[in-house]
C-alpha cells in the first residue's frame, strides 16, 4: 500500500490577507522599538541612492530600513533554533569580523590553519580580548573570508562535530548562520553594535560588540 502523501503546509483563502497584516504589524511594532538605533537609516539610505560612483557595493549600502530589522529578526530566530545543536557540538570555532580588529590597516594578524588568527598586538583591541576568553575554553578564532563556505567546510572536514559563533553586523549575521546551517553546522551570533568598515564610512573604523553577548553564549555552553 502506498504512504500517504503527507503535506507540510497548506495556505488557507485568506493566507495573503493574513500575512500582509502581520508584515505590516512586524514592520510597525519593530520600527517603533527600534526607532532610536535605526534613527540614521534612512539619512544614509538617502546618500546611497544619490551616488553615483563606481563603487561595487551599492546595492548593499542601499539597504531599507525594514531589511535591517528583517535580518535582525532573522539573526534571533536561527540564533534561538540552533542553540541546543550548538551546545551539543564538540567544537567551536569563532569567525570574528575584519572591522573589530583596533588597528584597522596595522593589524598584526597572523596566518593560522583556517584563516588569519589575532596576532595580540594590542590590549585594548576587542578581537585580543575575545580570544583571551575564547582560549581558556579551547577555542580559536578566524577572521571571516570572503568564501565563507570554503572556511567553513575546510572547519568542519577536521572538527566534525562543530558550532560556530558569528560576529557580524545586522545586514550581514543571519546571512553567514543560513550559510552555516546549511553545511549542517549550528550556529550562534553576535551583532556588531554599530558598523565601522568601507561599506559605511569613507574612513573605516573599528566596531564593537557587547562583549557580555559573547561571554553568556559561551557560559551557556562551557559553564563558569
Ligand atoms: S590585537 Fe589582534 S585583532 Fe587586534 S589589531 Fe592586534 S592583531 Fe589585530
Amino acid at each position: 500500500m502506498k504512504d500517504k502523501q503527507v503535506i507540510t503546509y497548506r495556505l488557507g483563502d485568506d493566507f495573503y490577507d493574513r500575512l500582509n497584516s502581520f508584515a505590516d504589524k512586524i514592520l510597525d511594532d519593530g520600527l517603533a522599538l527600534f526607532q532610536s538605533e535605526f534613527a540614521q537609516i534612512n539619512n544614509f539610505y538617502e546618500k546611497a541612492t544619490q551616488d553615483i560612483s563606481s563603487r561595487d557595493d551599492h546595492e548593499f549600502r542601499r539597504s531599507q530600513k525594514p531589511l535591517y530589522l528583517l535580518e535582525a529578526i532573522y539573526f534571533k530566530i536561527l540564533d534561538n533554533l540552533n542553540n541546543e545543536q550548538f551546545n551539543k557540538a564538540n567544537d567551536t570555532v569563532l569567525i570574528l569580523p575584519q572591522c573589530l580588529a583596533l588597528m584597522q590597516d596595522k593589524c598584526k594578524r597572523k596566518r593560522g590553519k583556517y584563516g588569519k588568527k589575532c596576532g595580540g598586538c594590542v590590549p585594548n583591541c576587542q578581537i585580543n580580548q575575545i580570544m583571551k576568553v575564547s582560549e581558556k575554553y579551547g577555542i580559536e578564532g578566524y577572521f571571516s573570508k570572503r568564501k565563507l563556505e570554503q572556511q567553513l567546510l575546510r572547519i568542519k572536514k577536521d572538527k566534525p562535530s562543530l558550532g560556530v559563533i558569528g560576529i557580524s553586523c545586522i545586514l550581514t549575521l543571519a546571512s553567514g548562520m543560513r550559510t552555516a546551517r546549511e553545511m549542517g553546522i549550528p550556529a550562534r551570533g553576535v551583532l556588531l553594535n554599530f558598523t565601522g568598515c568601507r561599506h559605511w564610512s569613507d574612513s573605516p573604523f573599528s566596531t564593537e560588540i557587547a562583549l557580555s553577548k559573547l561571554a553568556a553564549i559561551l557560559e551557556e555552553k562551557y559553564g563558569i
